[in-house]
């Protein structure tokens, strides 16, 4: 069937080819070496078209300033390429608005067909397409089979609704032909010559998701999709309750959001006076297409707002996980009974400031922490008293360190502060700091009150004077507390680099841990 219909309309009989003329603006428009010359010459044998294409270049929406008096002029403002597209565009519809067919309500099409082009106008020049008048020629020329199948099938589109969606149209086409009006379209145009990215176009006008996104077929594929479906939602009887899909397509095809879709039909709204004046047909009343375009906004608006909420959602919830996430991360690293950092974080930041350390050439000083004789304050005052103490004891110890050091639970009653960047002497004097203030704290446990105390060991990477790792930094600590524990604890016992193990000399502090009762 569809090779029959095909034979027929090459053949010409029933649906004419293009004119004279618009072949020969059609052979102009092919040719590289246009020029301003032959394409006055051509048009003025047509004196009808070249009234045309002066209104056309008269027209505000082709030129703010200058008027055209004559068609070199007109020639000259509209661009050679611009006018020839635009005399075609004339030159065809003139042709084929005249025929009559059976099944096609050819005063609706024409309409729709009309304002389709003029919305993918307006969807171009959107998009700063450079060439929106070829647009506007596909668009134009988009639906054409539809005359020419009418044309040569009176009674294929009878058993049809009048107000027929087009995308049933379409399938009822390919159910029938194995074709749609825009597949068949583009290959007529291909039969008259015309430019190949038209008949592509054309041919993808349904379907522009399956052009590459971005590619100048594809967005003019997507200005000729989105014209359609802006004046089927103009031209519907009720209210454009489906804007949804537009909405999307829009937002699809070409990036644009509900606001600019909003202010591209305003434009097409806008401009259907003059598309009329240049067409000489009455397209949509100014008053209904005022009612839709106000009908459409406001839909937009509410598709904007719902996304904006939905984004705001979408934010606080991500926000609420996200700090959730770092709460988790953080009691990861938390020692639950103290607060403090844990050992497993403390390995993390050894290893961190170590690295730092060396490559900014400055020291890292390391405390460890054990409390003295802390079994007997569990054996004499319960378990729950020595926590009472170990969470007291580690309030002091942060009161000590700086907000940029690292206080952690080693492991039982023992404690290590990280003192990125502080030398032995500092270290030293926060060291003595802690001893004083662990000295001075008294804890009420059951009906006693009572002091701990603590043996510190203090161990330095300096540049001078570094260690081979984190473990022998740790381990030099380490061996200082046992040193001040021999040396009768409440003490610090300094990490001697030059002498192997603790340096005994070094020790600070004195005396045996005191519990005292009130
Ligand atoms: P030294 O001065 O030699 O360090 O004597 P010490 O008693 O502190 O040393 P030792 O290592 O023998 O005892 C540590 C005690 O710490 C033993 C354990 O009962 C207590 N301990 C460890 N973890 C906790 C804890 O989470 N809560 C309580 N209440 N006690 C703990
Ligand atoms: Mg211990
Ligand atoms: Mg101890």
């Amino acid at each position: 069937m569809l090779e029959k219909l095909q034979g027929i309309l090459k053949s010409s009989v029933n649906f004419p080819s293009p004119p004279a003329i618009a072949q020969q603006i059609i052979a102009l428009a092919a040719d590289p070496d246009i020029d301003l010359v032959r394409v006055a010459t051509t048009i003025s044998k047509d004196p009808g078209l070249t009234a045309k294409v002066l209104r056309v270049a008269n027209s505000p929406l082709y030129s703010k300033r200058r008027k055209s008096d004559n068609l070199r002029q007109a020639l000259v403002v509209l661009g050679l390429n611009a006018a020839t597209t635009l005399a075609l565009s004339f030159s065809l519809v003139g042709t084929y608005r005249n025929i009559k067919g059976a099944g096609v309500d050819y005063l609706r099409f024409w309409r729709k067909t009309i304002l389709s082009a003029s919305a993918a106008r307006a969807f171009a020049e959107q998009q700063r397409v450079a060439a929106a008048e070829d647009i506007f020629l596909a668009a134009l020329l988009q639906d054409l089979a539809i005359l020419a199948v009418d044309r040569v099938m009176p009674d294929f589109y009878q058993g049809l609704p009048k107000d027929c969606a087009h995308t049933d149209l379409c399938a009822y086409e390919k159910s029938r032909l194995g074709i749609d009006h825009a597949g068949l379209g583009s290959w007529l145009l291909g039969q008259w010559r015309l430019p190949e990215t038209l008949c592509h176009s054309v041919e993808w006008s349904h379907a522009p998701s399956a052009c590459e996104a971005g590619t100048r077929a594809g967005i003019a594929a997507a200005c000729v999709a989105l014209g359609g479906e802006c004046v089927e939602m103009l031209l519907a009887t009720q209210a454009p309750t489906d804007i949804g899909e537009l909405a999307q397509h829009a937002e699809q095809w070409l990036g644009l959001d509900a606001e600019s879709l909003a202010a591209t039909m305003s434009t097409i709204v806008a401009e259907i006076p003059e598309i009329e004046r240049l067409f000489d047909t009455a397209l949509l009343p100014a008053e209904t297409a005022a009612v839709m375009l106000e009908q459409a906004r406001e839909l937009l608006l509410i598709r904007n707002l719902q996304a904006l909420e939905q984004v705001t959602t979408l934010q606080a919830a991500t926000a609420d996980l996200e700090a959730r996430t770092s709460a988790l991360e953080d009691q990861h690293r938390r020692d639950p009974l103290t607060g403090l950092f844990n050992r497993g974080h403390l390995d993390h930041v050894l290893r961190e400031e170590f690295e730092a350390a060396n490559k900014g050439g400055w020291p890292l000083s390391i405390v460890f922490i054990d409390l003295d004789r802390f079994k007997a304050v569990n054996d004499t005052y319960g378990h729950p008293a020595g926590d009472h103490v170990l969470v007291g004891t580690a309030q002091r110890i942060m009161t000590v360190a700086r907000a940029t050091d690292c206080v952690a639970r080693y492991g039982g009653e023992e404690f290590v502060i990280v003192l990125p960047g502080l030398d032995s002497a500092n270290a030293e004097t926060v060291c003595r700091r802690l001893i004083v203030r662990l000295r001075k704290t008294q804890f009420a446990v059951q009906d006693a009150t009572i002091t701990v105390t603590a043996s510190l060991g203090l161990a330095t990477h300096q540049p001078d004077k570094p260690f081979a790792g984190v473990a022998q930094l740790l381990e030099a600590a380490d061996r200082s507390v046992y040193a001040a524990k021999r040396s009768g604890r409440d003490r610090l016992v300094r990490h001697d680099p030059d002498h192997r193990g603790a340096h005994p000399g070094h020790a600070t502090g004195g005396g045996l841990p005191r519990y005292s009762s009130p």
